[in-house]
């Protein structure tokens, strides 16, 4: 380093106080954060999301009063370092506590405390300026020759250690570099000093001063090494340069500047990076850019955050797969027979993935539309993603997009300041280890946008054919190959993906399950797996199939098997327990001395259960016998049932119809409620409606209207005309949700129908449809109408038409 930059701080600093030991300007230290104080201003600072924020933070020495974690500030020292973050470590659970790794820039001074809470931030005056030496000094002459003596001693002392260790070589190389005025800091850091002669050299402001302070003590230290080395020159000669490295290994609390071991380390390890480069297949370009970054790497000191960059930087590139591939092996008998063994039904996705991997093979390349797979949670996506590239012999990872909107996490932060990282491409890449492996880009549809770009343009550039093979990640600033990387997506739904992307993409819609199909899916995949999990076998353990059925019925609601998997987990769990306490049992009682203040404890524990939990874990006493899940058992284990079948209850009286309404997370029946009161004619309508719902609800009134007569439709007063002296409100429970769409349409007039006929709709049948002034239902959007309903049946009666419904295909 030849020259110093220049450095100007901010006039406001976030001040961390220090109670280990005293940061001086040029040396590095890490201190751990384990006040509230330094912890929230870590946390506000420093750690945004998940990366580091370069942030330039005081430090103030607090050595008179160490332990004060106090509400009030301690009374602070008025001179202090400021520094740079250059690492967090740590985590916040269970107990907050991070490590901070933070090097010293200049010397400051506190003009007035701003701000105490939740942690101090206060007006500061920068005290050094290092590039103004020797300008600034009026005894020049003397402070030359102030420095130069200085200098001697420095070199004195470097002298009597072991220039073959990298890390002294440096040092003595660093102490021609450095400007003199930076050296009394750096060194009062290195050799051996206590915290309270450290405060000495922070307080003393004056260069001179700073110099004739640090001389003690580096003529101190030389001649402790002195000492040292006649102690114990006798036994072997050269190993004085061993022995007098010592005492600078020892220092207690080092600050990294020239943290000789971990310098040492590093020296190797920077050897064995040059020697992967050398050794690496990486393109040539990519090759050009590491020389060079290895060249600067090698001469910059170890204390600027610059180096760890670009040694992240390095070690990056050498560990990139650029060449390295795994060969596709692609039978589609095989792939069929290994698609039918994972899942179960999913017909037309498995055909579909079918056709694709068969024209990969006949094609012979990558070029095509990127498979989307679109349905609710749990429907099996995920798990058809990596039986796709189980079935090709390629590595499989996952890549969630949910809630990503900063397009640097696609394509990665320029590597410009601390804590810049590659995107999750490059990253998914080096986890792999080989450059064609399934990337599973999950739930594309929740990519967000902000201020930091737009994820999706960067997304486009990642999915495009034509655009991949030279993608350039802002990280790495140099062209990866993408173009052997095969993408799949997946989402809940297509409606919020961009166009842009949606236009790259081969949609296959995979609904969710039936009943059937989900007892099916849980006897042969998950309750297997699951045992599997938890160390059960088959003869501990018994799920009968109407345990399942009950389960998917009474405690799950869902269009996929998500929530089930995860309640036979929770079954396995309480099994295990009483299977491994069974055992424990037994073991017991084999023994014939068991202390009887046990044996009661165990009674009174059991007598405490609800019984058939006892009832099971009795079971497990002999072996051989299966602790079986029945309906007892699963309400010990799961509760009681979160859902009951609540549709014949509300359609007890006249006025509630059941309609249908689909979501991203699958479809669901809605109830539709109506009743009337003495009124003027008005409608309320209640339960977050949008505008298309709103009318449709007006369009079935105007309809029930003008056909009261046919139908015998009357209000209260028998009039036809409905709304004469009479209100309406029509409402759509589960009212926080919103709800919109013209599908409702069908239903609202069956649903009022019945109010002002007085006779129930039938409990079994819910409906979907838009209506029309004229009495027409209309399938919902443009999809088939699944239901051609000729009329709409009400209980009791001998199938009246009410409304003449017709579909229009
Ligand atoms: P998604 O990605 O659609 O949200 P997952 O792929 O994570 O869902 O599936 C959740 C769980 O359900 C997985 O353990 C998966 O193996 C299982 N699963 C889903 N569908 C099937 C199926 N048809 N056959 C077998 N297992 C299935």
């Amino acid at each position: 380093m030849s020259s110093v930059s220049p450095i100007q701080i901010p006039s406001r600093l976030p001040l961390l106080l220090t109670h280990e030991s005293v940061l001086l300007p040029g040396s590095t230290m890490r201190t751990s954060v384990d006040t509230a104080r330094n912890l929230q201003l870590v946390r506000s600072r420093l750690l945004k999301g998940t990366s580091l924020q370069s942030t330039i933070l005081g430090v103030i020495p607090n050595t008179p009063d160490p332990a004060s974690d106090t509400q009030d500030l301690p009374p602070l020292h008025r001179i202090g370092t400021a520094a740079l973050a250059v690492q967090v470590v740590g985590s916040n659970w269970p107990k907050p506590h991070y490590t901070l790794l933070i090097t010293g820039l200049c010397r400051f001074q506190i003009v007035q405390v701003l701000k105490e809470k939740p942690y101090p931030v206060a007006e500061v005056e920068q005290l050094d300026r290092l590039e103004e030496f020797p300008n600034i000094c009026k005894t020049r002459e003397e402070l030359g020759e102030l420095s130069e003596q200085f200098y001697r001693y420095a070199v004195q002392l470097v002298e009597m250690l072991d220039m073959s260790v990298p890390a002294v070589a440096k040092l003595r190389r660093l102490l021609d570099n450095l400007p003199r005025e930076a050296l009394p800091d750096i060194l009062t850091s290195i050799i051996r000093t206590s915290n309270k002669e450290k405060l000495q050299i922070l307080d003393a402001v004056s260069l001179e001063d700073r110099f004739k302070m640090t001389i003690p003590l580096l003529v101190r230290q030389i001649e402790g090494l002195k000492l040292l080395q006649k102690t114990r020159k006798p036994k072997q000669d050269d190993d004085k340069r061993v022995i007098a490295i010592r005492p600078i290994r020892r220092i207690p609390h080092i600050p990294g500047t020239l943290e000789d071991e971990e310098e040492e380390e590093d020296n190797d390890d920077i050897v064995m990076l040059e020697k992967k480069i050398r050794t690496s297949s990486m393109p040539e370009q990519a090759h050009k850019v590491c020389v060079k970054e290895i060249k600067r790497l090698k001469k910059m000191p170890q204390s600027m955050p610059e180096y760890a960059l670009t040694r992240n930087y390095l070690e990056l590139m050498v560990e990139l797969p650029w060449n390295k591939s795994t060969t596709d092996r692609l039978d589609i008998r095989a792939a069929r027979i290994l698609l039918d063994n994972d899942h179960y039904a999913m017909e037309k996705l498995k055909r579909r993935v079918l056709e694709y991997l068969a024209v990969r093979q006949l094609k012979n390349n990558l070029k095509g539309p990127i498979l989307c797979f679109v349905g609710p949670p749990g429907v099996g996506k995920t798990s058809v993603g990596r039986s796709v590239a189980k079935t090709l012999g390629r590595e499989f990872h996952r890549i969630a997009l949910g809630g990503v909107c900063d397009q640097s996490d696609i394509r990665g932060h320029r590597r410009t300041y601390v804590g810049s990282m590659p995107g999750r491409i490059i990253n998914g890449l080096k986890t792999v280890g080989v450059n064609n492996p399934v990337f599973l880009l999950d739930e594309v549809d929740k990519l967000g946008k902000s201020l930091q770009g737009d994820p999706a343009a960067a997304l486009l550039e990642v999915l495009d054919p034509e655009q991949n093979h030279n993608f350039t990640d802002h990280y790495l600033n140099v062209a990866f190959d993408l173009s052997q990387v095969l993408f799949i997506a997946t989402a809940n739904t297509t409606a919020t993906i961009p166009p842009a992307l949606l236009d790259r993409m081969e949609i296959i819609q995979v609904p969710g399950y039936t009943q059937e199909e989900k007892i099916e899916i849980a006897h042969r995949h998950l309750i297997p797996k699951q045992l599997e999990q938890h160390g059960l076998t088959p003869q501990q353990i018994q799920i009968p199939q109407h345990t399942t059925l009950a389960i998917i019925t009474r405690y799950t609601r869902e269009a996929g098997v998500r929530s089930l998997d995860r309640k036979f987990g929770a079954i396995c769990r309480a099994v295990a327990v009483k299977v491994a306490e069974g055992q424990h049992k037994e073991a017991k009682l084999d023994r014939s001395d068991v202390a009887d203040g046990e044996g009661c404890k165990e009674h009174v524990l059991e007598d405490a259960k609800p019984e058939s939990i006892s009832d099971t874990a009795d079971l497990a006493l002999p072996p051989e016998m299966p602790i079986l899940i029945d309906s007892h058992a699963l309400k010990d284990i799961l509760g009681p049932p979160l859902y009951e079948l609540e549709v014949s209850e509300r359609l007890s009286q006249p006025g509630v119809a059941i309609g249908l309404a689909w979501t991203p997370l699958g479809g669901k029946i809605m109830f539709v409620e109506a009743s009337r009161m003495d009124g003027e004619g008005q409608l309320t309508l209640t339960g977050q409606l949008g505008d298309v719902m709103k009318e449709s609800a007006h369009l079935a009134i105007s309809w029930l209207r003008s056909n009261a007569k046919k139908y015998h439709l009357t209000n209260a007063f028998g009039s036809f005309d409905l709304l004469d002296n009479t209100d309406i409100h029509l409402h759509f429970p589960a009212g926080a949700v919103t709800k919109d769409g013209p599908s409702a349409g069908v239903t609202i007039v069956t649903c009022l129908a019945s109010l002002f006929s007085g006779r129930l709709v039938r409990s079994d049948v819910a409906m979907t449809g838009e209506i029309t002034l004229r009495g027409l239902v209309l399938p919902v959007a443009q999809k088939p109408c699944f239901v051609v309903m000729k009329t709409i049946i009400l209980e009791h009666t001998e199938l009246p038409v009410w409304v003449e419904l017709k579909t229009k295909s």
